[in-house]
């Protein structure tokens, strides 16, 4: 299994071209001293190819939030897996717990998501994580390992992709697992992951996600089994990122 992680951040429905000047200074700093771990950035669609301009020849590399399903037509309002990549987007974001609850979007939404993502040459970063209320019922390793199966479709064989494993109530909230339910949750996802795909899916890192700050960071990072982090508020800020860059 590849030992470098991937540190992603998710700028959310954040920031304007004024703002790039956060990616600036974080490829500044990672030219300085460059980083162990594969860092990305994922803004809006709209700041993609700015911010891929304005990184040309630095290590950040650069994802989208969501893309359709479907590869083009009339979708009003929709971006498309190539679009991403023509705007120089690598990697995607996709099954955020926010499209899951806000917009509906189902396990096979997700996995057709995927199967639009793959072909357009973006490497999918699929998330899965419980709800509080499922977290309280015990149904946190069957729940998260129901999404793992249903939303991984089988052409991710052989293909490069991460699983992100963020608890609904982690993010956004300053609440994270404990370091044994992290541990407990991302061996229950590589298992899944196994199940679904066959041996081949043993390296693909599974990321943690939900409240990663530069003080926790070091700890989640070392537990087995994460092999990087999606994070959202921090990544808005240079040093904060830069933060939990330097833990992995
Ligand atoms: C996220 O948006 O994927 C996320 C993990 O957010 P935060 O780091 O702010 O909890």
């Amino acid at each position: 299994m590849s030992t470098q992680k991937l540190i992603a951040g998710n700028w959310k429905m954040n920031g304007l071209a004024a703002d790039l000047v956060v990616a600036r200074e974080l490829a500044e700093a990672l030219a300085r001293e460059p980083a162990a771990a594969r860092v990305a950035l994922c803004p809006a669609a709209t700041l993609i190819a700015q911010m891929n301009w304005q990184l040309k020849d630095s290590a950040v590399e650069i994802g989208g939030q969501d893309c359709s399903p479907e590869t083009s037509g009339a979708y009003t309002g929709d971006v498309s897996a190539a679009m991403l990549k023509d705007a120089g987007a690598g990697l995607v974001i996709l099954g955020h717990s926010e499209r899951r609850a806000g917009h509906g979007e189902t396990d096979a939404d997700v996995a057709a998501k995927v199967e639009a993502a793959l072909p357009a040459g973006l490497e999918p970063i699929i998330c899965v994580g419980e709800t509080l209320a499922e977290r309280e019922a015990g149904r946190a390793v069957e729940v998260v390992a129901g999404q793992v199966m249903a939303s991984l479709p089988e052409s991710l064989n052989g293909k490069a992709f991460a699983v992100a494993y963020e608890p609904v109530w982690a993010i956004g909230t300053g609440l994270t697992p404990t370091l044994e339910q992290i541990e407990e949750v991302h061996a229950a996802v590589r298992a899944a992951m196994v199940a679904r795909l066959g041996e081949g899916a043993r390296t693909a890192p599974i990321l943690y996600g939900g409240s990663v700050k530069p003080n926790n960071a070091a700890e989640i990072l070392a537990v087995p089994e994460v092999g990087g982090a999606l994070v959202g508020g921090a990544s808005l800020n240079a040093a904060d990122f830069l933060g939990i860059i330097r833990a992995a």
